[in-house]
């Protein structure tokens, strides 16, 4: 089961909220509304853009009387994406300011087909409220 965090948008406050051990993570369970408890984490690599990869730690807990964990990924990825979702945010606004695909291509350094992909996704994602442009 997976939970978005409520966390800051951003990166680099969630890198900070995890470093000071200040991560806020829910500790109800979905299901039966029940306490969970703190289940470990695990790494998941974020691309920011160009040669940008970075390693962040999910963070997971467990339900013992539904026996699920819940994972909780930050708010700025995307189900399924390796890319920041700003980095995705960016993608499209740039396309809908009528840059060129080859010019966006080029500036973050991914195929074009990776391009197309966010841009065929784009309005799922706005009309569920998962990006904003
Ligand atoms: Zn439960």
């Amino acid at each position: 089961m997976i939970i978005v965090l409520r966390s800051k948008p951003d990166v680099n406050s969630y890198l900070e909220d995890c470093a000071k051990r200040r991560l806020k993570l829910p500790m109800v369970c979905p299901k039966c509304y029940g306490k969970t408890h703190h289940h470990g984490n695990y790494h998941r690599k974020v691309w920011l853009g160009g040669h940008e990869v970075i390693l962040i730690k999910v963070f997971r807990t467990y339900c013992p009387r539904c026996k699920v964990t819940i994972s909780h990924p930050p708010a700025f990825l995307l189900k399924g994406y390796v890319t920041a979702k700003a980095v995705i945010e960016q993608v499209i606004r740039w396309f809908r300011g009528n840059t060129p695909i080859r010019a966006i291509v080029r500036m973050l350094g991914v195929s074009r087909r990776t391009v197309q992909r966010y841009l065929k996704r784009c309005d799922q994602w706005l009309a569920a409220g998962l990006i904003e442009l």
